[in-house]
């Protein structure tokens, strides 16, 4: 039986931190961002949407979709980024259930779904359970404006576009706390995996 773990958290609350562990103590990843990516790659029917939806001007020099660009319009005005959604939601959710219905096949133990929009795009109910990374909103405005060299206007955009933190907590099985050191975040994460059985305490 494969246990399906939902993993997610607000913009830059530390699920890139968190999945690399999860991966590294045996769990296979279903990677939300990278489906995200791979369905509007060159060629696809994803990308071709979006070029009618938004204009050339999406589309970079080599074909590859503008991402920057493609931010700036969409962050800018709310229906836009619906329109996005509207395109792209579908196209991931099919290649999520794709993906999960392989892994089941193969017997694998633990699978996360590692789904920054988890809650929004409804994959809870693929999940045994759901984890959340949880930031207090000063550090995750601090660390998003770093990591991604955003003005404090253009991170308050971004973090208003998702769920509240206090919804998504609530929502969720297990909270993990990323507010101090990594180590403490992965230790709690450590903690979750021997207490149900998919790692091994030493
Ligand atoms: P996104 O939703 O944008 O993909 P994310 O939830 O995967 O983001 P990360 O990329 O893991 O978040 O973390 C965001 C930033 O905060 C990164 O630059 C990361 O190095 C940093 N970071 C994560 N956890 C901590 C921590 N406990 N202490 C300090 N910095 C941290």
């Amino acid at each position: 039986m494969t246990y399906v773990l939902g993993l997610t958290g607000g913009i830059a609350s530390g699920k890139t931190t968190v999945s690399r562990f999860l991966r590294e103590k045996g769990a296979i990843i279903i990677d939300g961002d990278l489906v995200a990516r791979q369905i509007v790659e060159k060629g696809t029917g994803g990308l071709k949407q979006i070029k009618k939806a938004f204009g050339a001007e999406v589309i970079a020099k080599d074909g590859q979709l503008a991402r920057k660009k493609l931010g700036e319009i969409v962050f800018a005005a709310p229906q836009k980024l619906a329109k996005l959604n509207s395109i792209t939601a579908p196209l991931i959710h099919k290649r999520i259930l794709c993906l999960i219905k392989y892994y089941r096949n193969k017997q694998v133990k633990l699978l996360v779904l590692d789904i920054p929009l988890l809650f929004e795009g409804g994959y809870e109910k693929y999940c045994n359970s759901v984890m959340t990374v949880y930031v207090t909103k000063t550090l995750q405005m601090k660390r998003l404006m770093e990591r991604d060299k955003l003005s404090s206007e253009q991170a308050k955009k971004r973090v208003a576009s998702q769920l509240p933190t206090f919804e998504r907590n609530k929502r969720s099985q297990i909270v993990i706390d990323n507010t101090k050191e990594v180590e403490e975040t992965l230790s709690q994460v450590l903690k979750w995996l021997i207490v149900n059985g998919f790692v091994e305490e030493v």
